[in-house]
């Protein structure tokens, strides 16, 4: 199938572009590999969305975008994306890993970012059998329990907030003593009483038997003391990594694999353009991805223009 343009990935950034896109007539594809929402839908409360003063919860917002989109004639295409490359007569062929792929004149890539892993020893071993990087999805477990939370980011401060409520106690481990995240967070952790942060640590090994986890090993980066923390719980925030190896080489990047981009979320290759997290730049977040996407629509119209003229 040919369409004018195709959107990859349905988290904030692609729902907006797809709309954008669609309300102005052309025809869109929209690729999508999970649930619609993306990143929202793994967070808990959403506080700093604009029209929500009570706040919002991830999967509240996720609906309300999808059943916006849902009013407009968009081609909703499941599939995992392997590659886009350049076709014939100036088109982009998008392969999928499964079944048949798209052909498009123009591509907005909203594919976002996924976790990092933290990289310690025991983190394999016990994935899943209390290593999580979603305290959403996992939190419950945990009830009544303590867990560990790594990171210093807003993803770690935000989570750590929801488990508080949850757990039976949050241990905060960060590498430094001032946090990367939003101070209101900070504040809020500070005013928790069953939040312990562990400041200027690192965890060495995540320890447990054939049951699961069951503690942690921190050591001091200055002192290079080591405790052991029980907790059958570790939730992992070190950061995000970019979904964009399926793009051609000729589509710049920067050193970790986010898309450079223009102000007017144009790439390094006419006709491909991006949106949301999966590009370099400091603000991410639901608000900054919706502005993307409709930047990269608002682009990619002005290039379809040319591309029919
Ligand atoms: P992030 O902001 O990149 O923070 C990652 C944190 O992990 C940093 O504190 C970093 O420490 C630490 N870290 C990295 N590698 C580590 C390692 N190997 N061992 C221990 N600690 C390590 O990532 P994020 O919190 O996932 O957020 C990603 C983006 O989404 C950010 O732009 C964030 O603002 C945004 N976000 C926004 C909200 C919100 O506004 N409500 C919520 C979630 C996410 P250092 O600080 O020492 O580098």
């Amino acid at each position: 199938m040919l369409y004018d343009a195709a959107v990859i990935g349905a988290g904030p950034a692609g729902i907006t572009a797809a709309l954008y896109l669609v309300r102005s007539g052309v025809s869109v594809a929209l690729i999508e590999n999970g649930a619609p929402g993306g990143q929202v839908l793994s967070t808990a409360e959403i506080e700093n969305y604009p029209g929500f003063p009570k706040g919002v919860k991830g999967w509240e917002l996720a609906d309300l975008f999808d059943a916006h989109l849902a009013a407009y004639p968009v081609a909703r295409v499941r599939g995992e994306v392997a590659s886009v490359s350049s076709a014939e007569g100036g088109l982009f062929r998008i392969a999928l890993t499964e079944g048949e792929g798209l052909e498009a004149k123009a591509v907005v890539v909203c594919t976002g970012a996924k976790h990092r892993d933290l990289g310690a020893p025991g983190e394999d071993q016990f994935r899943g059998r209390g290593v999580s990087y979603c305290a959403v999805c996992d939190g419950n477990f945990y009830r009544g329990r303590d867990v560990v939370v790594v990171g210093g980011g807003n993803s770690a401060l935000e989570e750590a907030l929801y488990l508080s409520r949850i757990v039976n106690k949050v241990y905060l481990v960060h590498r430094r003593d001032a946090f990367r995240g939003a101070r209101v967070y900070e504040d809020k952790i500070r005013e928790t009483n069953n939040i312990e942060l562990v400041t200027k640590s690192v965890i060495d090994e995540i320890c447990g038997g054939p049951a699961g986890m069951d503690s942690v090993i921190v050591r001091h980066v200055e002192s290079g003391e080591t405790r052991t923390i029980e907790a059958e719980g570790l939730f992992v925030y070190v950061g995000m990594l970019p979904v964009s190896a399926f793009l051609p080489g000729e589509v710049t990047k920067d050193a970790v694999g986010f898309i450079l981009t223009d102000a007017e979320m144009c790439t390094s290759v006419p006709g491909i353009f991006a949106a949301g997290d999966v590009r370099s730049k400091r603000c991410r977040q639901v608000s900054s991805a919706v502005g993307d996407g409709a930047t990269a629509a608002t682009a990619a119209l002005t290039y379809l223009e040319h591309w029919n003229a």
